[in-house]
C-alpha cells in the first residue's frame, strides 16, 4: 500500500507544463503565459485628447477671461477614429472629440464649458496650462515595457492591457485535452430515465465539469461495457485527442478484470492501493504512441471525485503550467467528532465556514464512500492523518478548501 504523498509523486513525475501555442486573447482566459510580453506599441499610441473640446495652443489664452473671450477660427474638427488634416497654428482652434489624435502643434484641450461652443469661431472665457486634457503617448506604458511576465495567469485584466498595446494573441500553456470515460455495465446517460439494475453515469459529467473546473478541456465519453473489445476501440479512439484520459469503474478488488486486461495491452498502467478513504484502489500510468497519462480512478462517485481532487487536479494544474497546483488548506476548528479509519488518511466531506473570525468545518451527515447528497452540500475535506481514529471536537484539523483555486 502506498500513501497519498507517495502516488502523488508517482503521477506527478515527468508531467511537465504543456508546450508554448500561440493563442487569441479570448482564448487565453485562465491561461499561464509561456514568456515575457513587451508591449510592441506604447499605450496610448499617441498624444490623445481625454475630454471633447478645442485643441489649442496655451499661448493664444493667456488672457482670455470672461470680460474680454480669446475669439479663435476653427480650422478643423476631429471626431476620434479620425486625424487632423491641418497643423494647429498660432491663432487658431480645432474642434477634437475624446479619443482623437492631438493635431500636430497643439498643446493642450479647451473643455466645451469654458467656450461659447462656436462653429466656425469659438469665444474661450479662460487661460490653459500645456497638457492640460492631453494623454501623452506611452504616458501609461512605455514602449518596449514588460506588460506581462510569463508565468502569470491571464485573466480580463491582464488581457486588457495586452490588447492596448497592440497584441491580439500571445503565447501560453494551452488547456489540456482530457478525456473522461466511464466504464460499467449498470451505467446509462444521466437523464435518459432508470429501470431496476441500471445506475446514471454520474462520473462522467463530474468528472467533465472538475476537469472545466480546473482550467482544462473535457471531452467525455461513455459510459462504455465492461467489454474489453468496445473499450479497447474507444480508448484507441480517444488517444489523438487526448493530453490525459481520465476513466472510472472498474478497479475495485471484487471488479470485473476488464479495464486491467485493456490497460495492460494499450500501455503501462500500475494498479495499486492508496492508504486513503475514500479512493482505496487506483490505476496510473502511460498509454500509446505519446506515453499520454491515464488514470484509472474508482467507480464510487464520492471516490471518483475525492481521486480526482487529491491526484488529477494537480496533475492538471502542472500541465496547465501554473506554480501553485494544488487547492488551499486551511487550519479550522472541529464541530463534532470526527472518527476515522486507522493507517488511512482521510479525506471527510465537511462544511467550512466562518464564526466569529476563525474556521470552523462540520464533517457531513453520511461518510460512506456513495453518499452524494453530503458531497453536494460540502464545500472542504477534512483531512485526518493517517495515525488518528478519532478527532475530538474542537480540536484543530487540515481543510482542503474546494471552493478556492
Ligand atoms: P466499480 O469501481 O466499477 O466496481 O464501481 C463501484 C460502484 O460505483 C458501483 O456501485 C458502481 O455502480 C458505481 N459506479 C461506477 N461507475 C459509476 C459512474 N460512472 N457513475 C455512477 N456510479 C458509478
Ligand atoms: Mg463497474
Amino acid at each position: 500500500m502506498r500513501t497519498v504523498e507517495e502516488h502523488l509523486q508517482a503521477v506527478l513525475t515527468g508531467v511537465l507544463p504543456l508546450s508554448p501555442l500561440e493563442v487569441t486573447l479570448v482564448d487565453a482566459r485562465g491561461c499561464v503565459l509561456a514568456e515575457d510580453v513587451v508591449a510592441p506599441w506604447p499605450l496610448p499610441p499617441f498624444d490623445t485628447a481625454s475630454i471633447d473640446g478645442y485643441a489649442v495652443k496655451a499661448a493664444d489664452l493667456l488672457a482670455a477671461s470672461d470680460g474680454i473671450p480669446a475669439v479663435l477660427p476653427v480650422v478643423d474638427d476631429v471626431p476620434a477614429g479620425y486625424r487632423a488634416s491641418v497643423e494647429l497654428l498660432p491663432g487658431t482652434a480645432i474642434r477634437i472629440m475624446a479619443g482623437a489624435p492631438m493635431p500636430e502643434g497643439a498643446e493642450a484641450v479647451v473643455p466645451f464649458a469654458w467656450t461659447d461652443s462656436g462653429m466656425p469661431e469659438v469665444r474661450i472665457v479662460r487661460a490653459i496650462a500645456l497638457g492640460t486634457n492631453v494623454r501623452s503617448r506611452g504616458a501609461d506604458v512605455p514602449l518596449h515595457e514588460v506588460v506581462a511576465r510569463a508565468g502569470s495567469i491571464l485573466g480580463p485584466r491582464e488581457i486588457a492591457l495586452l490588447a492596448s498595446v497592440g497584441l491580439g494573441s500571445v503565447s501560453v500553456h494551452p488547456q489540456p485535452r482530457v478525456v473522461v470515460l466511464s466504464t460499467g455495465n449498470e451505467l446509462v446517460e444521466p437523464g435518459g430515465g432508470l429501470l431496476p439494475g441500471l445506475v446514471p453515469d454520474s462520473n462522467g459529467v463530474t468528472i467533465a465539469a472538475a476537469v472545466q473546473e480546473a482550467g482544462a478541456i473535457a471531452y467525455r465519453v461513455g459510459p462504455i461495457p465492461d467489454d474489453p473489445a468496445p473499450l479497447m476501440s474507444t480508448i484507441e479512439d480517444q488517444l489523438v485527442r487526448a493530453d490525459l484520459i481520465v476513466t472510472t469503474g472498474g478497479v475495485s478488488a471484487t471488479a470485473y478484470d476488464t479495464v486491467k486486461e485493456v490497460l495492460s495491452r494499450l500501455g503501462t498502467v500500475e494498479f495499486t492501493t492508496v492508504a486513503m478513504q475514500p479512493g482505496m484502489p487506483q490505476g496510473h500510468g502511460v498509454l500509446g504512441p505519446d506515453q499520454t497519462p491515464i488514470f484509472v480512478l474508482p467507480g464510487n462517485p464520492v471516490s471518483a471525485y475525492v481521486s480526482f481532487e487529491i491526484f488529477v487536479r494537480p496533475v492538471i494544474r502542472r500541465m496547465l503550467g501554473h506554480q501553485r497546483i494544488h487547492r488551499p488548506v486551511v487550519r479550522a476548528v472541529l464541530s463534532e467528532a470526527l472518527p476515522s479509519p486507522a493507517g488511512k488518511r482521510q479525506f471527510a466531506r465537511g462544511v467550512l465556514s466562518i464564526e466569529d473570525g476563525r474556521y470552523v468545518v462540520s464533517p457531513a451527515a453520511g461518510r460512506g464512500s456513495h453518499v452524494l447528497g453530503a458531497l453536494a452540500n460540502s464545500n472542504a475535506l477534512v483531512v485526518v492523518p493517517e495515525g488518528v481514529t478519532e478527532v475530538l471536537p474542537g480540536a484543530a484539523v487540515a481543510v482542503i478548501r474546494l471552493d478556492e483555486v
